[in-house]
């Protein structure tokens, strides 16, 4: 049975920071440009005790609070609030949890999404609960927030559960990168320019190397963030999804899985990374106390307020072993507490073969900067002449061809991630959704690279906020004759 858009959308966590941040006032993005589907109700549902009145004052605060005064308008407001109902259930009590089956139940009169906004342990249980009361079958969507476990077997446990009620062409596993502008325009880059095509392989390109910057420190995610880390946190999921979608074959359409099975012929190319090597493939560090954006911050340990031995950053050289990518590394870095915060993908051609403007000329090889946030900008950098009579042989600059796509489409409102994401699920488009097999395959790789840390006893290394990261991720790039860009 085809996906029809939902007249149901379900949010598990609907009282959670996540919710108020992102995915209310997503609903009122889409709201207020009509593209929620006439008929569609919005059920929330967290542990707090509330009725619909009070939900929609809790959502009405989360709007004003998280959307600008500016692109607030009352109608739109009351539009979306008047779909809105809620109804409070704890997943570890039965009896609630049927009555808001019961209510699921009563408000469906079409396709469902369900959205687990929720700690995955809960995963399993919501969506067994579902099942018991028939509200998993065709026609019902469930998406599953991130984390997706902490290791393969976790990820497994988690998947597993949820499949016992749902199909996997519909659960939708959410890796927010892929709902942003700049990261879909990376596929409009690659896949809809001739240009590139040609070069992007390892006889033009020297390296790859993909950035997500943080400045913020833990916070109040302390605890959490403690038992994930770094590579768990940002590598697993966003770094190499944004490394399939650099790396992968054309795929033969836009659409889940021609998309997904290019993804996973790239995520089963990366060579393992074990406790031989952790200690020239990987850099592990953790931040100390420094000096950021003119303000002194505390370091990690001080903001957990104990010692830790979880890495605030990593450093991975990631080798995607198939014809294309032969010899070409893929330099993955994350990390909080950095000088500024980014993401970014830089890829370094190769220098000409043979320069023909003698040993003088400069001789530096191009390179394309995406940079996917907080600006959406493409840079190609290239040598150029630089103007004069060059009696002793041309002399060079580097210059850039600089695309600003903010400033392209400055009349076009950027779409928040969970804009795109929600509204693909609610027509039922999986193709910017994570699928079982990529998870997993993943984690097998983080496993491998988390094992080798804990037998080579790679401990982090400390670096200072405010820096890049600690001289380990240096000699990783300097060992192969590159340096961070
Ligand atoms: P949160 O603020 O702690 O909210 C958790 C939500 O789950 C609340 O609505 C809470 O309800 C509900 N909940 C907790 N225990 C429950 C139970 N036993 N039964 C039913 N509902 C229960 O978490 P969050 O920051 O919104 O994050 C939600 C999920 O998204 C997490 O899995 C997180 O890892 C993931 N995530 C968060 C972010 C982020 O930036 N916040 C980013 C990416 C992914 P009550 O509050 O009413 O008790």
């Amino acid at each position: 049975m085809s996906a029809q858009p939902a007249t149901l959308f379900v949010i598990f966590g609907a009282t959670g920071d996540l919710a108020q941040r992102m995915l209310l006032p997503s609903l009122y993005g889409l709201q207020s440009e009509n593209l929620l589907p006439d008929a569609m109700r919005i059920l929330g549902s967290g542990r707090t005790e509330l009725d619909d009145s009070g939900f929609r004052a809790f959502v009405r605060e989360a709007l004003e609070t998280f959307i600008p005064a500016a692109e607030l308008n009352e109608t739109h407001v009351t539009a979306l609030l008047a779909r809105v109902h809620y109804q409070p259930a704890d997943v570890s009590n039965a009896d609630s949890m049927a009555a808001l089956c019961q209510v699921i139940t009563d408000l469906r009169h079409g396709d469902v999404v369900y959205h687990l906004s929720t700690a995955p342990r809960f995963f399993a249980p919501i969506t067994a609960a579902l099942g018991t009361h028939n509200l998993s079958g065709p026609g019902t969507r469930v998406m599953l927030e991130k984390p997706i476990g902490t290791s393969l077997d976790t990820a497994r446990e988690i998947n597993d559960g949820v499949a016992q009620h749902f199909a996997e062409d519909r659960i939708y596993r959410v890796d927010h990168y892929l709902g942003k502008e700049g990261v879909q325009n990376l596929l409009a880059l690659r896949f809809g320019n001739a240009l590139f095509e040609p070069l992007w392989n390892a006889r033009y390109i020297e390296q790859v190397q993909i950035t997500i910057a943080e400045t913020v420190g833990v916070e109040g995610r302390g605890d959490y963030y403690d038992s994930s880390g770094a590579i768990r946190d940002m590598l697993q999921n966003h770094l190499l999804q944004l490394l399939c979608l650099t790396a992968m074959e054309a795929p033969s359409a836009f659409e889940p899985t021609a998309v997904r099975n290019e993804k996973i012929k790239v995520l089963s190319s990366l060579r393992p990374i074990t406790a031989h090597d952790v200690n020239v493939e990987t850099a592990r560090g953790q931040y100390t106390a420094g000096e950021l954006e003119d303000q002194t911050v505390p370091g990690y340990d001080e903001e957990l307020g104990r010692d830790s031995d979880t890495e605030t950053f990593v450093a991975v050289r990631a080798m995607v072993d198939n014809w294309r990518w032969r010899g070409v590394p893929f330099y993955l870095r994350t990390g909080k507490r950095m000088p500024e915060r980014e993401t970014k993908i830089f890829i370094q051609f190769k220098a000409v073969p043979h320069s023909i403007f003698g040993s003088k000329a400069i001789s530096e090889p191009n390179a394309l900067i995406i940079r996917l946030q907080p600006e959406e900008r493409i840079e190609l950098e290239l040598l150029n002449k630089t103007p004069g009579l060059d009696r002793h042989g041309i002399r060079f600059a580097k210059v850039s061809l600089d695309f600003d796509a903010q400033e392209e489409f400055k009349a076009l409102r950027r779409r928040p991630a969970y804009e795109r994401l929600y509204l693909d699920a609610i027509e039922g488009n999986g193709t910017l959704f994570v699928r079982r097999d990529e998870t997993e395959t993943s984690w097998a790789w983080v496993d491998g690279i988390l094992a080798g840390w804990e037998q080579a006893e790679l401990h982090p290394s400390p670096y200072p906020a405010g820096s890049w990261g600690p001289t380990s991720a240096t000699h990783l790039v300097a060992r192969n004759g590159h340096e961070w860009n």
